[in-house]
C-alpha cells in the first residue's frame, strides 16, 4: 500500500519552502512536489521591507505587518539578510511631501519597540532608537564635504558616501537612512533546501510536476487527495497550493474559483565602476506606472547593482498585468511574456532594458550613466488575492475543507501563511494539538553558514548569475 502523507504541498517557491520547514519542525510528515530544478526559484526577491518604507501608497497598519513578518523572517533566515541600510527620497518633482514619510517612520518606531517589549530577540532591526535618521538640507550639503569611507559603520558614513554620487539638489529634505536591509534569495534557497534535504518529515522532489489532483474527500478513505505527476501518485491528507501565479492551476483542477491578479515585473543586474565607499539601497519615490515611477538601486559585492523602475520600459510591461477568475494564468499573459516566463529573454531585450534602467538611474546618480550590462535580469510573475494591485501583504485562504491556498505578496508573509497551515491542520483535527509552539526552527538553525554559502553561489551559477550575487555586502552573522 502506498505512503500516505499528512500534508502534501504543490509549489516549492518560498511559500511553499518554509511551510514544508514549519510542518517538519514539528515532525508533521509532507511531501513537497517543485517543478523546477532546485526551490526557492521563482520571481526574485531583494528586499525585506522591514517597515514598507518602499510604499508611501500603504496604509501604516501593512506596514506594520511587514515589519512583523520581516522580523521574523529574518530569525529563521539571519544568514541571507543583507544588513547595509536604505536612502529613502522624495524627488522634487513628486506632489507629496517628505513629512508623510517621516510621520509612518515615527509609528513605525513605537511599534519595533513594542516588538522588543515583548520579546528581546526581536531587535534584530538594530536598536530601535536607531531605526531611521532624517537629514536636512544642511546636514547633507555639510556629509558631502567630508571625505569617503571605504567601509561605513555610521549612518553619517553611509549618507557621505552616497550623496557623494547623487544630485541631491533635485531631491526634497528630509532624507531618511533607515534600517530596510536587503534579503538575498539565493542564501534563503539554499538554507531552505539543506534543511529540508536532511529532515526526514519532508519527502522533497524536485523536478516533479502536478499534472492533476483527485479529489477523494468524499470516498472514506484514509487519504484526501490523490497528487498527480508524471508516472507517480502521492495521496495526501491535506492540501497546500503554494504554485505563486499558477495558483489558478490547481484551483481549476478542483473546480474552485477565485478571482486574482498576476502580474509580471522585472529587475536588472547592472555593473558600475568601482566607487569609493559602499552605499546604502537608494530610494527614489515616483509615481508607479509613470514616466517618472520610482527608481531603487540595490547594491550587490564586487560593483554589482540591481535597478527598478516603475516604468513601463522597465521593470513593468505594457501586457503585465492580467486579472483572471480561474485557469492556468501563463496562459493568458501574451506571447512575449510567456516567452520571458520561461527564461528566454531574447538577447536584444535584455541589452536595451538594462540600458533604459542605467539611464533612468543616472537621472539621480549621474555617474551611474557609465554602468554596463551585468547580467540576466531577474524576473518573474506574482499573483495577489483580488484585484487591487497596491495590497503588500498576502492572503491565505481555505477554499474548501483540508485544502489551503497561499498568495503571498511579499517573501516575509511566508511564515505567518505556514503556523495558519499548522493551526488549521489542528482545527481540522488532522494532526493532534502541538503543545508548545517555538519560534525557533533547529533544522534551518542546524546549517551552517559555510554550507549556505557554497550552495548559495552553486544556485546563483546553475541559475545563470554570478556567484557573487549570493554574497552579502554587509554580513553581520
Ligand atoms: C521583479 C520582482 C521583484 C520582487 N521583489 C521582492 C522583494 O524585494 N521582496 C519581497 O518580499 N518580494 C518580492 N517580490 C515578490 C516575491 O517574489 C513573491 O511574493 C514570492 O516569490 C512568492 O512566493 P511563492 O512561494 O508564493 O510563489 P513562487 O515563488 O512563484 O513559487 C511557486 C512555485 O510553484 C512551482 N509550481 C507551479 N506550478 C507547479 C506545478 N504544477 N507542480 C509543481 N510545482 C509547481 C513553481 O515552479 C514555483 O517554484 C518580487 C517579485 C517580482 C516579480
Amino acid at each position: 500500500m502506498s505512503k500516505v502523507y499528512t500534508v502534501g504541498i504543490v509549489g516549492g517557491g518560498i511559500s511553499g519552502s518554509v511551510c514544508a520547514l514549519e510542518l517538519a519542525k514539528y515532525g508533521i510528515d509532507n511531501i513537497l512536489l517543485e517543478k523546477g530544478e532546485s526551490i526557492v526559484n521563482g520571481p526574485p526577491f531583494c528586499h525585506l521591507h522591514a517597515g514598507g518604507n518602499l510604499y508611501p501608497d500603504i496604509s501604516v497598519d501593512q506596514c506594520k505587518t511587514l515589519m512583523l513578518q520581516s522580523i521574523e523572517m529574518l530569525r529563521l533566515f539571519p544568514h541571507s539578510i543583507d544588513q547595509r541600510p536604505t536612502w529613502i527620497s522624495v524627488p522634487k518633482s513628486e506632489k507629496y511631501e517628505p513629512e508623510f514619510i517621516e510621520d509612518r517612520l515615527n509609528s513605525l518606531v513605537k511599534y519595533y519597540k513594542k516588538l522588543i517589549a515583548e520579546d528581546p530577540d526581536n531587535e534584530v532591526l538594530g536598536n530601535p532608537d536607531q531605526y531611521y535618521k532624517a537629514y536636512s538640507k544642511e546636514e547633507i550639503e555639510a556629509l558631502a564635504k567630508q571625505p569617503g569611507v571605504k567601509q561605513p559603520t555610521t549612518f553619517d558614513e553611509w549618507v557621505s558616501n552616497a550623496v557623494k554620487l547623487i544630485d541631491y539638489q533635485s531631491l526634497k529634505t528630509p532624507i531618511f537612512l533607515v534600517q530596510e536591509f536587503g534579503w538575498n534569495l539565493f542564501r534563503t534557497a539554499a538554507q531552505a533546501q539543506l534543511a529540508l534535504e536532511k529532515t526526514e518529515s519532508c519527502c522533497i522532489k524536485t523536478d516533479t510536476e502536478v499534472t492533476n489532483i483527485i479529489d477523494v474527500r468524499n470516498r472514506n478513505l484514509d487519504y484526501n487527495w490523490a497528487i498527480c505527476t508524471k508516472g507517480s501518485v502521492y495521496n495526501v491528507k491535506y492540501l497546500v497550493n503554494s504554485c505563486g501565479f499558477r495558483t489558478g492551476f490547481i484551483d481549476a483542477l478542483l473546480n474552485q474559483h477565485a478571482e486574482h491578479s498576476i502580474e509580471y515585473k522585472a529587475a536588472y543586474i547592472a555593473k558600475w565602476q568601482p566607487v569609493e565607499g559602499l552605499i546604502p539601497e537608494l530610494i527614489f519615490h515616483g509615481e508607479r506606472g509613470t514616466a517618472h515611477g520610482m527608481l531603487q538601486i540595490t547594491p550587490y559585492c564586487e560593483d554589482y547593482y540591481q535597478i527598478h523602475g516603475m516604468t513601463q520600459d522597465i521593470t513593468l510591461f505594457e501586457n503585465g498585468v492580467i486579472h483572471s477568475k480561474n485557469k492556468e494564468s501563463a496562459e493568458e499573459f501574451d506571447e512575449d511574456i510567456k516567452q520571458k516566463i520561461d527564461r528566454a529573454w531574447p538577447e536584444e531585450e535584455i541589452n536595451t532594458r538594462t540600458k533604459n534602467a542605467i539611464a533612468f538611474a543616472a537621472r539621480y546618480v549621474p555617474t551611474f550613466k557609465s554602468a554596463n550590462v551585468g547580467a540576466l535580469p531577474m524576473h518573474g510573475a506574482q499573483q495577489l488575492h483580488g484585484n487591487d494591485l497596491s495590497l503588500r501583504v498576502g492572503e491565505l485562504s481555505f477554499p474548501g475543507k483540508f485544502y489551503a491556498r497561499s498568495e503571498i505578496i511579499k517573501a516575509s508573509s511566508a511564515l505567518t501563511v505556514a503556523r495558519k497551515i499548522v493551526a488549521n491542520l489542528e482545527n481540522e483535527k488532522i494532526i493532534a494539538q502541538i503543545r508548545t509552539k517555538t519560534k525557533h526552527n533547529s533544522l534551518l538553525e542546524e546549517i551552517s553558514k559555510n554550507d549556505i554559502e557554497e550552495r548559495a553561489r552553486e544556485l546563483a551559477i546553475k541559475r545563470g548569475y554570478p556567484g557573487t550575487l549570493s554574497q552579502l555586502v554587509i554580513d553581520r552573522t
